[in-house]
């Protein structure tokens, strides 16, 4: 079969995804980690961006997002919508439950467990251990063979193995590296998994590729290189390529190509 220019063109733009924010619920910022993590995921006209903390407040209009996702309702991932939104917004009942004061228009309700096709890309709403008060999920985005998944705060998977299965590359909660920051609550376990953990996850179903946004404040505060050349030597104890994203740091995904990774700024 032929395909045609425009179709091949198409598909070797795949995903392009930009790091808007690469910083955690902290007071600490830096040149590389101002503004609490968030994601936009571009695939065509789809401009999605995934969360929207305080730091984003006044600042979509140089968004421009098509739909707001969000992972759940703590002020560094939802606050930035306390004026409302100009697009529709995405969230569990549990977060539309905590948010429900902010004056936004079009609330859409994200289904647990379920795909939904969202601007063209598939999200799959993986409800993941974090905080009792505040229910998190991560997403799994798709877009024809390639997926990514997004979790910026995650203390566990109750199905990790299952859950991660076939991704491209995990984005993952960047709150600390060796430490861990879970604790329980009952039998739920609250906090941050360490990255050293979230390793071992990607390791165990072969994902190539791991990346950490929402950073720890000894991250912040760490020289972006020595701290990257750690994390990377510790990626490659696990068999996974693994770094640090900054703020505009872009990534691309097409079919049939290596996920490549770019500093350019947005
Ligand atoms: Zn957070
Ligand atoms: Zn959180």
């Amino acid at each position: 079969m032929k395909l045609s220019r425009r179709h091949d063109a198409r598909t070797s733009r795949g995903i392009v995804v930009t790091f808007l924010g690469t910083r955690g619920e902290i007071d600490v910022r830096s040149r590389c980690h101002q503004r609490h993590s968030s994601l936009l995921v571009q695939c065509d006209s789809a401009r999605v961006m995934i969360d929207c903390g305080t730091d984003w407040l006044g600042r979509l209009e140089a968004v421009l997002p098509t739909a707001i996702v969000l992972t759940h309702a703590h002020p560094d991932h939802a606050a930035g919508l306390a004026e409302g939104a100009p697009c529709p917004v995405y969230a569990t009942k549990g977060t539309w439950d905590l948010i429900d004061r902010f004056p936004i228009e079009d609330r859409r309700t994200l289904p647990l467990n379920k795909s939904l096709p969202i601007d063209g890309l598939l999200f799959k709403v993986v409800p993941v251990e974090h905080s009792v008060r505040a229910p998190a999920v991560g997403f799994r985005v798709s877009m024809k063979r390639r997926s990514l998944f997004y979790v910026p705060d995650v203390a566990a998977f109750r199905n990790a193995a299952g859950v991660l299965a076939g991704i491209d590359v995990y984005i993952g909660d960047g709150a600390t590296i060796r430490r861990s920051m879970v604790r329980k609550r009952g039998r739920a376990r609250i906090g941050h998994a360490s990255i050293v953990d979230q390793l071992v996850w990607c390791r165990k179903v072969g994902i190539p590729r791991a990346i950490f946004t929402h950073c720890g404040s000894p991250i912040v505060r760490a020289n972006v290189r020595t701290i990257n050349a750690t994390l990377q030597q510790l990626g490659r104890d696990y068999s996974v390529e693994a770094r640090f994203a900054c703020d505009g740091d872009r990534l691309f995904l097409a079919d049939g190509r290596q996920a490549r990774w770019t500093r350019e700024r947005a």
